[in-house]
């Protein structure tokens, strides 16, 4: 194993090590096709099943295999109509499982994430029955002081490029903590605990897996 997947694994079993004292089961998968099959292993037949916006989930090709599954799916993502998009998302907050990545993990265990209509974050705090979060190495950072400037530079810029946002920071690069009606930062949340044990399951990939 190449030096850097070594330090990667090693810091995913801290990370592991440190979801526990928060209540959350960390998973660690050597690649992207393991977690796939993790995530196929963790989700019952005939249940519900929602996801948040993430490149990640795109990146491992997890819905292509959960259509042939025998699953309700509510995609908010595969309509144009804005109201149905809504609709969905709303539905998809008393999903069975709901799927989605995080924008930053912390060597401690902290979650963070930032949203822009809010259902991804909404679910993650409360609703779906479990959550299943998938996470490549590229996601992990030191402390929570790292999570915010991680995520700005390196998820929400890009991301404002990818959906062609009318944001400052398409035009400079730089964010300048806007308020648009284009901007895609509206909520800041931080998992620091799981009240509900069993909820939250977090698979840590020793790969680069979307922003
Ligand atoms: S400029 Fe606005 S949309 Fe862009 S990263 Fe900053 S807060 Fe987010």
């Amino acid at each position: 194993m190449k030096s850097n997947k070594v330090a990667n694994k090693l810091q995913i079993d801290t990370v592991i090590k440190n979801l526990e004292k928060r209540n959350m089961k960390g998973y660690y998968c050597e690649d992207r096709e393991t977690a796939c099959q993790l995530i196929l292993s963790m989700i019952k037949d005939k249940s519900i099943v929602c996801w948040g916006g993430s490149v990640t989930l795109g990146e491992i090709k997890i819905k292509e295999k959960l259509a042939e599954r025998d699953l309700e799916i509510i995609d908010p993502y595969s309509t144009d109509d804005p109201a149905e998009s809504i609709e969905r998302r709303r539905r998809g907050l008393l999903s069975d499982y709901f799927l989605m990545s995080t924008n930053a993990i912390t060597m401690d265990g902290e979650l963070v994430n930032i949203d822009g209509f809010g259902n991804r974050v909404a679910g993650l705090c409360f609703g779906p029955k479990k959550v299943i979060i998938v996470a490549g190495a590229n996601k992990l950072v030191q402390g929570l002081d790292d999570a915010l400037p991680r995520i700005k530079v390196n998820a929400a810029i890009p991301n404002c490029v990818r959906l062609n946002r009318n944001t400052p920071c398409t035009i400079t690069g730089v964010c300048s903590d806007c308020l648009t009606e284009d901007c895609i930062c509206s909520d800041i949340v931080t998992i620091r605990y799981s009240i509900s044990s069993n909820r939250i399951h977090v698979i840590l990939v020793n790969e680069d897996l979307g922003y």
